[in-house]
């Protein structure tokens, strides 16, 4: 049974105005009662994802709070870009080891930085004493029937991918010292990891345009491979057709982080091939590389996602990692 007595914060709803109340003009009624009230515009659908992460488990227990702020948003937003939603609100629960000051501060600056960028408000949440753990809850909308989800692949589709996935992963490496990458690719590396920048506009202008799509957190390889299963196809990806791989690192390396590294939230989808001028468009409009990585096939082989080399020869990857990578062949 749920506790009679609430774990009260210090100065719990002072620490709540303080920290998190910020003007919500898009919400009928944001923060302060038992419930906000949102209201989708006609026509709209919500789309609802929430993210829990626990200190020790998803993040160290001294990351920098500004960083997990706008992280803790951001990854969720993402999965409001792979449905092709327009992400509108925010719930934030929290449990906190203590009422420090500083961290709140922090985490909530990054937290609302996020939220501002992409229009986001905070419409409510839930504040609590206990071990450091954050759940945050984004509400987006899209027309109804019109999300973009992982089980639209057909036959003969293009397979797509935006930016420059496996530069977080790099990162994350470094900062573990199994790396070391030179100046300015570090920067953008760690940056890429600590403040990922999810892709709401491309994944709104893909609506109309793309038959499923996907974020990567868990690595092209893998995040190509679910949304193939789900669509009950196998996505061919040709290795000459991925990415160019960053300069400063180990060929090897690059292409492991490339294909197997999370946390980046770059967008992985499929598209007719009459949609290629238009995606080329949308690429030059919105400054963010697209790259025509693959294609779906009718049958659904498992591995789900199979990696090609230029003689049109599955790459194996069961025993994928860094010394695999040294044995393929150089990308064009
Ligand atoms: P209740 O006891 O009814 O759940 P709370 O005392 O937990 O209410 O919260 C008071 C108000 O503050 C609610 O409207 C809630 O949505 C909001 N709130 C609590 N914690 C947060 C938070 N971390 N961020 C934003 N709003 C919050
Ligand atoms: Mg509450």
């Amino acid at each position: 049974m749920f506790r009679k007595v609430k774990p009260h914060l210090q100065n719990e709803f002072d620490l709540i105005a303080r920290h998190f109340h910020r003007p919500t003009p898009q919400t009928r009624l944001g923060p302060g009662d038992d419930c906000a009230l949102l209201s989708p515009a006609p026509g709209m659908e919500l789309a609802a994802t929430s993210d829990l992460l626990v200190s020790g488990v998803h993040f160290l227990p001294d990351a920098d709070p500004g960083n997990l702020g706008w992280k803790a948003l951001a990854v969720n937003l993402s999965d409001l870009a792979a449905m092709g939603a327009k992400a509108r609100w925010a719930l934030l629960a929290l449990s906190l080891p203590a009422a420090d000051e500083n961290w709140l501060a922090a985490f909530s600056a990054g937290f609302h930085a996020c939220a501002r960028q992409f229009g986001v408000d905070l419409a409510g949440g839930d504040t609590t004493r206990g071990p450091l753990v954050l759940c945050v809850t984004a509400l987006g909308e899209v027309p109804v029937g019109q999300a973009l989800r992982r089980d639209g692949a057909q036959a003969g589709d293009d397979l797509w991918l935006s930016g420059h996935p496996g530069l977080a992963a790099l990162g994350l490496r470094h900062l573990q010292g199994e790396i070391v990458l030179p100046e300015p690719l570090c920067r953008l590396c760690l940056q890429r990891l600590h403040a990922p920048v999810p892709r709401l506009s491309l994944g709104e202008m893909l609506r109309p345009l793309a038959h499923a799509a996907i974020d990567i957190s868990d690595g092209l390889m893998a995040d190509a491979g679910h949304l193939a299963e789900h669509s009950g196809r196998t996505a061919e990806i040709f290795l000459h057709r991925l990415p160019r791989l960053p300069q400063g690192v180990e060929r090897a390396v690059a292409l492991e982080a490339l294909l197997c590294g999370g946390d980046d939230y770059e967008l992985a989808f499929t598209a007719s091939a009459r949609q290629r001028s238009t995606l080329a468009q949308i690429a030059a409009q919105l400054d963010i590389p697209l790259w025509r990585i693959g294609r779906m096939c009718a049958d659904a082989t498992p591995p789900a996602a199979q990696l090609i080399d230029s003689e049109g020869k599955i790459v194996p990857m069961e025993k994928q990692g860094y010394d695999h990578f040294h044995a393929l062949p150089s990308l064009a």
